[in-house]
């Protein structure tokens, strides 16, 4: 197997990780293969169902030019330090080059043990490794910056949970796997040598044209921040809650990165939760931005002495004045992208009112989430009736949708372009809960059916199709509420 990797995080970044090998896998075999995305990256399809394929995406054998490591990171998980988590059950196998020339991580979850696991198997069952891929491929074909899954790869082996699971591994693409949390585990250290070799050569990577510049560690931060928070202005607008939003799990590129116990919502709920652990709701829908902000605080402090090495403290007002333009930085990507799902082309800050207004009447209604979207368009055709359905009895409905309609008529185009317009970035389809966990449940047992189906209409979210109508509604009330795990 020929793969032309060109390794620079193995390369320029020694004493930042540990090199390490991946576990055997009794029996490899291809669940579900990426075949765009391995087309993308340059590489065959073909070749990577061979054995030495398999070999290389479950990790038990790597192929020439690899060069597999366990990359070193800290954390705040839930506002609680730890200076040492690390792939715990992760690889980095190599980067490419893909077809625009962009630089790819290649990773893989589930590859066994490293230093890093305290005391964890360093495996990953086959349920949550196909979430994992179908969850970045709805965000992706959503237009949401994120990592993607190349394959999924069950070992032949069970992994024990609550219960023995089949085993499988995740090979995921990233731009990086740069993470808050790398830097923070070199400024805990007080290791400013490595954090700067680390800040150069992320800022090599994803913001090259600041390399050598004298304030280049300065503009990095303001550059994550600005990523960041049009990420998570993203996620809002597709209902998407990341659960998990520690700063191990904020990339630097401005990538959704690792896919735990997120979930979309189907009801539209600011206090939103699902994972089993965040008991206080700290990662909840509404709460996402505030607390990217405070990550983004966290990757500021690591950079203090990068930005003023005489004395740090006097970086503080910099520093802290570009944290400060977070929220702005969000609120006007918030606004683009709810005005864009409103029809409305050209927002001013008095549109912010009209897009409160309607999650407003979304919240008190009980309505689902992206179907009131859809709704919405219907409403911009002149048929008022699927939105008054969802939204349900919720007073105030009436005046809104007539100020919107003003707002709507008067620009060009008028009502008619509007739904056009809407029609293109409200989807259809979402990665519903109970679709996924019916989805799992049939692949544990053999039969991938449903997650190709749903892959399928996740592929093209915007556009309806009658034979995939079961997909698009919310779960029904015996469903009930969703609960998803973390380190699954
Ligand atoms: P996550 O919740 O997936 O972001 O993981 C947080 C940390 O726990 C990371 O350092 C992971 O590598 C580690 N971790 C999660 N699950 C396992 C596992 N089964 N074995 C070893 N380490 C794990
Ligand atoms: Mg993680």
């Amino acid at each position: 197997m020929n793969i032309a990797f060109d390794n620079t995080y193995a390369r320029d970044l020694e004493g930042m990780y540990v090199p390490v090998e991946g576990a055997p896998a009794p029996a490899p075999e291809m669940v579900l293969l990426n075949e765009g995305l391995a087309r993308d990256l340059g590489l065959d399809p073909a070749t990577l169902k061979s054995p030495e394929g398999l070999a290389m995406l479950s990790g038990s054998a790597m192929p020439e030019g690899a060069t597999p490591l366990a990359m070193a990171y800290a954390g705040h998980q839930f506002g609680g330090f730890s200076p040492q988590l690390g792939d715990g059950r992760a690889l980095l196998v190599g980067e490419v080059i893909d077809r625009n020339g962009q630089r790819r991580d290649i990773h893989l979850k589930g590859s066994g043990r490293t230093p890093f696991s305290r005391g964890g198997d360093g495996k990953a069952a086959l349920g949550p490794v196909l979430r994992e891929f179908i969850l970045g491929e709805a965000m992706h074909r959503l237009g949401i910056p994120t990592t993607r899954a190349l394959s999924a790869v069950a070992t032949g082996e069970t992994v024990w949970r609550e219960t023995p699971l089949p085993g499988a591994v995740l090979a995921r693409v990233a731009a990086s796997h740069l993470r808050v949390g790398t830097f923070q585990f070199f400024a805990a250290r007080g290791d400013a040598i490595r954090l700067r070799r680390l800040a150069d050569y992320a800022i090599a990577r994803h913001d090259p044209d600041l390399a050598g510049t004298e304030d280049r560690y300065l503009r990095f931060l303001e550059r994550v921040i600005d990523r960041t928070m049009r990420l998570v202005a993203q996620w809002m607008a597709v209902g998407f809650v990341h659960g998990v939003m520690n700063t191990d799990n904020t990339a630097i590129s401005g990538e959704t990165i690792d896919y735990g116990p997120c979930a979309f919502l189907d009801r539209y709920d600011p206090m939103a939760v699902f994972s089993s652990i965040d008991t206080q709701g700290r990662y909840a829908y509404g709460r996402q931005s505030v607390l990217a902000q405070w990550n983004l605080a966290r990757l500021a402090e690591t950079l203090l002495p990068l930005i003023d090495p005489k004395s740090p403290e006097d970086a503080l007002p910099a520093a802290q004045a570009a944290i400060e333009r977070a929220p702005a930085i969000y609120a006007a990507a918030w606004r683009d992208a709810f005005a864009a799902k409103l029809g409305i082309a050209a927002p001013t800050e008095e549109d912010d009112a009209r897009i409160d207004g309607f999650l407003e009447l979304l919240g008190a209604g009980g309505a689902d989430f992206t179907q009131a979207f859809r709704g919405l368009i219907a409403a911009a055709q002149g048929s008022d009736t699927r939105l008054w359905a969802l939204v349900g009895g919720a007073p105030g409905l009436q005046d809104w949708l007539a100020d919107w309609r003003a707002r709507i008529d008067a620009q060009p185009g008028g009502a008619t372009a509007a739904a056009e317009r809407m029609a293109t970035v409200n989807p259809v389809y979402i990665a519903r809960n109970h679709r996924v966990e019916e989805a799992l449940a049939a692949a544990q047992k053999g039969d991938l059916a449903p997650t190709q189906r749903l892959l399928q209409a996740l592929s093209a979210p915007y556009t309806p199709r009658p034979d995939f109508a079961d997909l698009e509604g919310p779960a029904p009330e015996d469903f009930g509420p969703y609960v998803t795990y973390c380190g699954t």
